[in-house]
């Protein structure tokens, strides 16, 4: 087993990650679930940790539709009735959806109890579970409403994975595609270079995990370099609402990847990246049409990052390296 220490946390990664986590410091445990993960992941992390058998479980219906405010306070309601107190725990057994909402629920309930996050997705266990951001969507908008707050722990068990769609799969790599591209061509170059089924995940999780990690350490609360990670996230947040409003949610990585695409035009780098990058992504993965600039415009200039009126996009300067605060008025776009 990997262990990445985080600001005051541990990042868990491999076989034995399940067990690394005193749950016995608890008065009463939660598991929050959706219908997947109950089916999936829930009997094989009661199997490794029959000690949770008496956990209360928390079942939500799955997608990114569903993660809103009013499922919010389903969960608010569930621990309530059951009288959790400030030294319950609960745990987050699922993907990106289950851990940024299920992380806001613990930590606004009675002011905030602990949580940890047991991410069951690839992009949950590359990304999303690490670094704190929690939320949920609101008024149509991505993560409008959320906070800032660290898990007490998250455990990676890589064997999740194996009932995980092909899509989501893909959906996932997109992070961890965009991470090597803002800071590491050696992984980059790994990616590139090594088919699909010949990649060992726990691996790859964890260099991700390393390269999200130096940079939400330096900059926590996204002052400053933490800006790094949302290259391909400003066209990407807004396509992914648009998709979202629409009634057609799209995955996050499909957005990711556009975004990635668009945002590479407006990058300073060589002509010859840009089609290495645009290829590479292309020819692997089937993506959703790209909305147009009018569709989108409006998610834009309702971005948080936005400055001054201008929309603040992280661009790519060569691979492996990337620039913050590039601000383009929507019209320059
Ligand atoms: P998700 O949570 O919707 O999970 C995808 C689907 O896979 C769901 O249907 C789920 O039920 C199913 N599933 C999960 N684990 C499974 C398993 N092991 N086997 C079978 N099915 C399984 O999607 P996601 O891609 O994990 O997360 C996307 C969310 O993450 C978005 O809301 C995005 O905004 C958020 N996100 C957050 C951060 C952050 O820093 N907090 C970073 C990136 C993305």
């Amino acid at each position: 087993m990997k262990i990445i220490r985080s600001d005051n946390y541990n990042v868990c990664i491999g076989g034995k990650s399940l067990e690394h986590f005193n749950f016995s410091d608890y008065s009463t445990l939660a598991i929050l679930v959706d219908e997947n993960t109950k089916e999936q992941c829930l009997p094989l992390l009661l199997a490794q940790l029959p000690s949770l058998s008496n956990s209360l479980i928390i079942e939500i219906q799955s997608g990114e539709e569903n993660k809103n405010i009013s499922i919010c306070s389903l969960i608010w309601e569930e621990l309530s009735k059951h009288n959790f107190d400030r030294d319950s725990l609960l745990i987050n057994l699922g993907g990106g959806v289950i851990g940024d909402m299920g992380g806001f629920a613990a930590s606004t309930y009675k002011r905030g109890i602990d949580f940890i996050q047991i991410p069951t997705t690839l992009l949950a266990m590359a990304d999303a579970s690490v670094g704190g951001k929690l939320g949920v969507n609101f008024s149509g908008l991505k993560n409008q409403v959320g906070l800032f707050k660290n898990p007490k722990s998250i455990l990676i068990y890589p064997e999740f994975l194996k009932t995980l769609a092909e899509n989501q799969l893909n959906s996932g790599f997109a992070e961890i595609v965009k991470h090597a591209l803002i800071a590491d061509v050696d992984l980059w170059n790994q990616l590139k270079e090594t088919s699909f089924a010949d990649l060992d995940w726990k691996d790859i999780i964890a260099k991700s995990i390393q390269l999200k990690n130096k940079i939400i350490l330096d900059d926590p609360f996204e002052k400053n370099a933490r800006k790094l990670l949302n290259f391909g996230h400003t066209f990407g947040h807004a396509i992914e609402s648009y998709y979202l409003e629409n009634g057609t949610p799209i995955l996050h990585g499909e957005a990711v990847f556009l975004g990635v695409i668009l945002e590479l035009e407006l990058s300073n780098i060589s002509r010859q990246e840009k089609s290495e990058i645009k290829n590479f992504i292309l020819s692997n993965f089937a993506l959703p049409h790209c909305p147009s600039k009018s569709e989108i415009s409006k998610y834009l200039t309702n971005d948080k990052k936005n400055q001054s009126k201008k929309i603040n996009f992280s661009l790519l300067s060569q691979i492996g390296n990337c620039s913050i605060d590039n601000l383009f008025s929507i019209d320059e776009l």
